[in-house]
């Protein structure tokens, strides 16, 4: 059978780049087949090098939120371009972004960019340490924070606390002062900050758990939290890489009303171009080089195309009405697919933040690591095949979150929903 255009380039690209990709899960290892090869994005869709269309949720990982070639991205960008790539030296579009950005999120008081979510807590943990002068820090088992060698850690067998290297190549003594707590377990983080707070330099969450697919904060979650760090004297530190800009204007802070003292971004407030950014408290960002001694730089930080990119989707996202919108398109899609789901059958938890979704294959309710693993992976892999033929682009791995953008229109999400409707029927004749 002759082999698709993707199919080639796939092979292609196997010769030259490790695995094929430059990230792994990109090589639709968790759902099978290969990886469909992208020409281009219009609009809320991705189509193929073999020309295929599809309806994209994946929006890069989230920062599409404006979905792809928004006519105001692509005319700032332009007029960036024209003007030279990088200066290495201060420009206005960095300050225009960061007033922005503390507009929306009042905790931010200063912040500094960088160029990916990664730099952005790896940053933040040192800036944390620093501050405190205290080593530990604390994380949440199915919690991402980018390939950071410290957080690169799963809970220890048996009682948590202290976590192992979750990749090789990680020293165990990086890790050594990574405590792994429970998402959403209040008297777990309390017993472990009752032992280990006064080592704590920081606890870091996100907010809305995105990246073992689609967890929200049960009440109280957010707040115990707080009240843990300021009786230990730890610092509170919201990544919200994935949730800034995308579950309100506001992130996660504003939508759960937690003022954190750290907070890292990414994603949405590039735009699409390589940025990130941590900031917060004043006192602790003046710790930064140069006004403090704690050492951060990067060539190309606040580059002028990412930030020209970045500014002209925060100022879109700014006019009223679009998060209204995007909540109501993400409350449509979870509602629609949890009737689908049920319709055929189907076991789900379907989860929605904004536009954040999530459909968990699983029987009963997710609201951490351990609950979210219990899910059907093998058939969010059918799931997702079913999709793809239907020309919906979902994230190759149930563990991932679905993005809704404003270009996503009625139409989309209707014929989104047909698409769903066909697919778990499948599921449930198979
Ligand atoms: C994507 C993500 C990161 C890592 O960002 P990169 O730009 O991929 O390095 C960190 N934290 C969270 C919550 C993320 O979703």
């Amino acid at each position: 059978m002759a082999l698709t255009r993707s199919q080639r380039a796939f092979e292609a690209a196997r010769g030259v780049i490790a695995g094929g990709v430059n990230s792994p899960v990109r090589a639709f290892k968790a759902v099978g087949g290969q990886p469909v090869f992208i020409a281009r994005g219009q609009g809320p869709c991705v189509i193929d090098l073999d020309g295929n269309r599809y309806i994209d949720y994946v929006a890069s990982w989230g920062p599409l939120i404006l979905g792809h070639a928004h006519p105001a991205v692509v005319e700032a960008v332009s007029r960036a371009l024209r003007d030279g790539t990088s200066f290495g030296a201060p420009t206005e579009r960095e300050t225009h972004v960061a007033a922005r950005i503390r507009e929306a999120m009042p905790s931010i008081e200063r912040l500094r960019f960088v160029n990916s979510g990664t730099e952005a807590t790896l940053s933040a943990i040192r800036l944390a340490r620093a501050f405190t002068g205290r080593d530990r820090i604390v994380k949440f088992a199915g919690c991402y924070h980018g390939h950071v060698d410290a957080l690169l850690v799963q809970a220890g067998s048996g009682a948590m606390t202290f976590g192992r290297p979750s990749s090789p190549g990680v020293p165990a003594s990086v890790t050594a002062d990574t405590l792994v707590a429970r998402y959403n377990d209040v008297p777990g983080i309390e017993a472990l900050m009752a032992e280990h707070g006064r080592r704590v330099a920081a606890v870091i969450v996100e907010p809305v758990a995105g990246n073992m697919g689609v967890v929200p904060p049960e009440a109280g979650f957010l707040p115990a939290l707080r009240r843990l760090c300021d009786e230990a004297g730890s610092l509170l530190v919201f990544d919200e890489v994935m949730t800034g800009f995308r579950v309100g204007w506001g992130g996660a802070q504003g939508r759960y009303g937690v003022r954190p003292d750290l907070t890292t971004l990414g994603k949405v407030i590039g735009g699409g171009m390589p940025v990130g950014a941590y900031g917060g408290r004043r006192e602790i960002m003046e710790q930064v080089s140069p006004d403090g001694p704690v050492y951060q730089a990067g060539t190309l930080s606040g580059n002028p195309l990412a930030m020209a990119c970045g500014l002209a989707t925060l100022e879109v996202l700014s006019a009223p009405g679009a998060y209204e919108r995007l909540e109501a398109s993400g409350r449509r899609l979870a509602e629609g697919l949890r009737e689908a789901a049920s319709r055929h059958g189907v076991a789900s938890q379907v989860h929605q933040a904004g536009s954040m979704l999530c459909a968990f294959f699983a029987e009963g309710p997710v609201r951490d690591d351990v609950t979210a693993s219990a899910s059907d992976t093998a058939r969010y892999g059918r799931y997702f095949q079913g999709m793809l033929r239907r020309g919906v682009y979902l994230a190759p791995s149930q563990f991932e979150a679905m993005f809704v953008g404003t270009a996503h229109e009625d139409e989309d999400i209707a014929a989104t929903l047909v698409a769903a409707d066909e697919s778990l029927k499948e599921l449930s004749a198979a």
